[in-house]
């Protein structure tokens, strides 16, 4: 199913600009929400029940993961997680690499996202790709941590951090866990620049639900155009993250893997898609 070529991987380690794009401005100036939406990836029905773990033990993916950049060369990646770019300020456990890990399925319907865009002269930036248990479990402790409030105005200026797992931006289990889901942004193929979504990624607030009122007509055309073009290729979005997309037809659907984001957990050799 995959081959591999001296240029192929040259061409997948390459990232460019895009991997240290910045964020798209903050959210848009807007009054607080009259309401405020119910739970994000946390919510997704799928997750409240399933095994855990997965099939070949939890340090090893199994043969159906892949690494994106490997995968599908030239994909734009910029995995937050594994730095300290992101809502916790820290690197987070299990995420020994800058990598995006998915089942080739999940890779696969993400080429025909790209496809799909390439003709308007847009692309993807892949901010989180599959995320280990540990991953989750180390959300849900520096989210216990009430003491530890340094990313709050950046990440989550309007509701408090004891009221994120309440009110599901953070839950005990992700469908990342799955491996088919995928947060994403659309960016500009020449400069990388990614487009005004109104709110940046990991924004945990009522503002980054796709459908919120108040971000501009602008913003909402954005967060629309990405929902249609990862729907036309096969991923459902969440209701509150305009970023989050699983698989539809997703070939885990109920297993919660552990392994590392590293390429020495993925078992089958590097290489393009067919
Ligand atoms: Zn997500």
């Amino acid at each position: 199913m995959r081959r591999l070529t001296a240029a192929v991987l040259f061409a997948g380690l390459m990232c460019g600009a895009a991997c240290s794009a910045p964020s798209p401005s903050g959210p848009a100036a807007a009054s607080p929400p009259a309401g405020r939406s119910p739970a994000p990836e946390a919510a997704e029905p799928s997750e409240a029940a399933g095994p855990e773990g997965g099939r070949r033990g939890d340090g090893e993916a199994p043969a159906e993961f892949v690494a994106l950049r490997e995968a599908v060369p030239g994909v734009r990646e910029d995995i937050r997680y594994a730095g300290a770019d992101n809502f916790t300020g820290m690197p987070v456990d299990g995420y020994q690499e800058p990598a995006c890990l998915l089942t080739e399925d999940a890779a696969r319907a993400l080429v025909r996202a790209r496809e799909a865009l390439a003709g308007e002269g847009l692309d993807l930036l892949v901010y989180d790709c599959y995320r280990p248990r540990r991953a989750v479990a180390a959300f849900l402790r520096w989210a216990a941590d009430l003491s530890d409030t340094r990313t709050r105005e950046e990440y989550y200026p309007r509701v408090p951090k004891t009221r994120l797992f309440e009110e599901g931006y953070l839950a005990e289990r992700s469908g990342h866990s799955r491996g088919s889901t995928v947060d994403l942004t659309l960016v500009r193929a020449d400069s990388g620049r990614p487009l005004d979504m109104g709110t940046p990624y990991d924004f945990l607030d009522p503002l980054s639900a796709p459908d919120s009122p108040e971000v501009t007509a602008r913003q909402r055309a954005a967060r629309d155009r990405l929902g249609e073009v990862m729907d036309a290729a096969g991923f459902g979005r969440a209701r509150t993250e305009w970023w989050h997309f699983t698989l539809r037809e997703e070939p885990f659907p109920e297993t919660y893997f552990d392994f590392p984001v590293a390429l020495s957990s993925l078992s089958s050799p590097p290489g393009a898609l067919d």
